[in-house]
């Protein structure tokens, strides 16, 4: 709540995280590409309310917002002072259903907002992936690494398309002089994941709130590193107005094992409803999975002066919240 603005997840969630308003003079236009998606719309979120003092329940409508409904594989043409490029599928179940439109969405899709960079002069800041280091021989993972991925992997659609889109920025810096920025990011949760995402963290969630068994693939030894959407958020807008033109990491150190993962859900999921009785399952291991993912976050706090300020247990809490509702809306 600050003041007359105020969102809401869902009863008993934690405040929103604070936003600095920004004077009138250095309101920009900004187009953020994949604005409706998970990370997308809590990134519109925070633009808004750094920009307007309005009610901000729901933006549709709103003076200062526009909706577009378009895929980026096409070119467009709109006069804006930054562009957040974020659409793309991102979670393995969706982008391997449809690879070739994943590539198409990789390179055509950072192409146009390229050259729309270009034609317009706007910054551009490319959400890319810790996935563009493949299946890691580094630990944690430096900027300075060039990565580890299999070209004709299943999850290659994505890892390449990424990678490219990368050089594509990169390219059109040297050659054309866009002002390009380049965010690494990391796994992220946080409420509005979709219901049929189909990573780790929702399967869990859900799972564990409907008690059935945790579906571990393999082991569940491999480890990732858990950021909350709030802090990527913050990290992003960070980039977009720093002088940072190399690629960053965004993402948090705390690191588990997928099966310490598991078993974090499953208490917090008998907190939120005095019982849980899932058990782990362990299920065939997938191909290419990534064993293990950490960012070295350094640079970030260096030259952004970012850290992640969620830690992964609240953030769960708050995620778990968030599907609790959704399931009981369901029912
Ligand atoms: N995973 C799992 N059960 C699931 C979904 C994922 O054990 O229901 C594992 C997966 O094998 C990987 C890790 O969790 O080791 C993270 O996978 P996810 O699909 O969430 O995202 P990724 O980081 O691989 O893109």
């Amino acid at each position: 709540d600050r003041g007359n603005v105020t969102i809401t997840y869902q009863p008993g969630a934690l405040p929103y995280p604070p936003v600095k308003l920004l004077n009138p003079i250095e309101k920009k236009r900004v187009l953020v590409t994949g604005g409706a998606g998970f990370v997308g719309s809590h990134l519109v979120d925070r633009l808004m309310l750094m920009g307007s003092k309005a009610n901000v329940a729901h933006w549709i409508g709103h003076p200062n917002f526009e909706l577009i409904r378009h895929d980026v594989v096409d070119p467009i043409l709109v006069e804006v002072d930054q562009i957040y490029h974020l659409a793309c599928p991102a979670s393995p179940v969706h982008y391997q259903s449809n690879p070739v439109k994943t590539l198409k969405t990789g390179f055509f899709g950072t192409y146009n907002m390229l050259g729309l960079s270009k034609r317009v002069k706007a910054r551009f800041l490319l959400a890319s992936t810790s996935e563009i280091y493949g299946d890691p021989e580094e630990h944690p993972q430096k900027e300075s690494y060039w990565g580890h991925v299999n070209c004709v992997g299943p999850r290659a659609c994505y890892d390449e398309g990424k990678r490219v889109a990368e050089t594509l920025a990169y390219s059109y810096n040297r050659q054309d002089n866009v002002d390009v920025r380049v965010a690494r990011i990391f796994n992220t949760f946080g409420p509005r994941m979709n219901w049929n995402d189909g990573r780790v963290v929702s399967n869990f969630i859900l799972q564990a709130l409907k008690d059935e068994d945790l579906t571990v693939y393999g082991d569940g030894k491999s480890t990732r590193s858990f950021q909350y959407v709030h802090d990527l958020v913050d990290g992003l807008i960070l980039l977009m107005n720093s002088d940072c033109k190399e690629p960053v990491n965004i993402g948090t150190q705390q690191e588990f094992t997928i099966n310490e993962f598991a078993e974090m859900v499953i208490d917090l999921a008998k907190k939120e409803t005095g019982k849980c009785d899932s058990k782990l399952i362990h299920l065939p291991a997938l191909e290419d999975d990534p064993q293990r993912r950490k960012p070295d976050n350094s640079r970030a706090k260096e030259q952004l002066n970012w850290e992640p300020k969620w830690n992964v247990v609240d953030g769960l809490a708050e995620t778990l919240k968030y599907f609790k509702t959704q399931l009981e809306e369901r029912l």
